[in-house]
């Protein structure tokens, strides 16, 4: 089966609201292993509305429409979908009442344009608004489903995930499970990892493989059918260990983790604390892993070392290594490294030097980096990095490097 998402909005064609829901539509569906081949944006307009649905009907066997359902004149969706197909539009009680409950509720008047919210294409499945007024619906023709999703995305979500994701599955006609497992990859780019895993994802149907690159990592997400779910989880086990002899070195965990929480885990679980100076980051590292519930045992402190009197002064670089290197070099981010961890009394220390831009420093690139590392017992690492984009992206990737290079220390 696969999938359109049709958004439905004047305000969207505008530019006045970014088109968040077809987001959310198909990262959902993809989990359940149907493919999204088209998103249309379409204003509220009949005859237009009309003729993307005729195109989406060519190409499309699920077409799933978010907005146009609430009670004005502009709201037409329903209306059109119902003239196109030969549908009536009837009552539902049940969406009536709800309807008449949340003026109760609200203490306002009902108008009569709020009854229209009420009205449902004939033969189809209501899908509960528990966050408005206007249900949503499902129905099966003999070609096509049509899913008709309110536009608030706080109506929306809540609304497909809760109940448009199992009446699909319900549609479905399989016993299938559909288990899917997504990979995490940091340090390599989307097309090298193609590269290396491209026989794989060419011939793998079942489970399928799909790449994805955002925030300058990459995931893979695998998703395997199976009546039984300890088949598909094992069809999973496999193509991984496939993907991971291959890749495994850049790999660094499973479905919604980050870096900075994988690494809040393994310093967890071995007991270890942290102290961080931080000048090109000015915060960031610390603030990302303060983000994580319970970092209160594991991070000793650190201190923003943004000038070089705090580097010399407080963290005690040695005036001649910023003399001989700058505060942008291998020796720099060492000293801090190891100063850090000793007067904060931490097992480990980690700095953060660099050039965020616009402008280059001590004659360094936009760009160059220094991540050091100290660990109690071990020598000393550090790492450059040569990183482009812009200033708050640099800035957040260093802190990716710096979580990615620590755990790999750790392991
Ligand atoms: P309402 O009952 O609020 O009128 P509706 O189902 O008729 O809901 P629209 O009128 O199309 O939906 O949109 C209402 C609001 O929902 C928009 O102003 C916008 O804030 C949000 N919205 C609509 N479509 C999208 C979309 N594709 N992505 C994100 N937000 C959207
Ligand atoms: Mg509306």
């Amino acid at each position: 089966m696969n999938a359109e998402i049709i958004a439905v909005g004047s305000e969207l064609l505008l530019g006045q609201i970014v088109n968040t829901n077809a987001r959310f539509l198909s990262k959902h569906l993809a989990e359940i292993g149907i493919n999204v081949f088209y998103h249309t944006v379409v204003g509220d307009n009949a005859n237009r509305l009309k003729s993307t649905i005729e195109i989406a009907e060519q190409r499309s066997d699920l077409i799933i429409f978010t907005g146009g359902l609430g009670p004005t004149k502009d709201d037409l969706t329903k209306e059109t979908i119902a003239k196109h197909i030969g549908k009536e539009l009837v009552m539902d009680e049940a969406a009536l009442t709800s309807i008449e409950q949340y003026f109760v509720q609200v203490n306002r008047q009902m108008t009569d344009n709020n009854r229209k919210q009420a009205l449902i294409l004939e033969d189809s499945t209501v899908l509960k608004n528990d966050h408005g007024m206007a249900p949503g619906m499902l129905l099966r023709t003999n070609t096509h489903m049509y899913m008709l999703l309110p536009g608030p995305p706080k109506e929306m979500e809540p609304m497909f995930f809760n109940y448009g994701l199992l009446a699909i599955k319900g549609q479905l006609q399989s016993d299938d499970r559909i288990v899917s497992r997504v990979l995490r990859f940091f340090g390599i780019g989307e097309a090298a990892l193609e590269t290396e895993i491209e026989d794989l994802i060419d011939s793998q149907t079942n489970p399928t493989i799909a790449p994805l690159a955002a925030d300058g990592e990459v995931t893979l997400r695998l998703t395997a059918k199976h009546q039984s779910e300890d088949t598909a989880n094992r069809l999973l086990d496999e193509v991984e260990e496939k993907i991971l002899s291959r890749v495994g070195d850049f790999f660094y965990g499973y479905n919604d983790t980050s870096l900075i929480s994988e690494l809040s885990k393994q310093l967890k679980s071995k007991n270890l604390t942290i102290a961080c100076a931080e000048s090109l980051t000015g915060g960031l590292f610390q603030q990302e892993l303060t983000a994580i519930p319970g970092s209160g045992d594991l991070l000793a402190g650190g201190i923003v070392c943004y000038t070089n009197d705090v580097k010399t002064k407080l963290l005690q670089v040695k005036e001649s290594t910023i003399q001989e290197f700058g505060v942008v070099s291998e020796p720099c981010a060492i000293e801090l490294a190891e100063n850090v961890q000793k007067l904060l009394g931490s097992d480990i220390g980690i700095s953060f030097t660099g050039v965020a831009g616009p402008d280059e420093l001590e004659g360094k690139p936009v760009g160059t980096v220094y991540i050091g590392i100290a660990i109690n017992g071990k020598p000393t690492i550090a790492e450059k990095l040569s990183l482009a984009g812009t200033r708050s992206g640099i800035r957040s990737r260093t802190v990716k490097y710096g979580s990615s290079l620590l755990l790999k220390s750790l392991t």
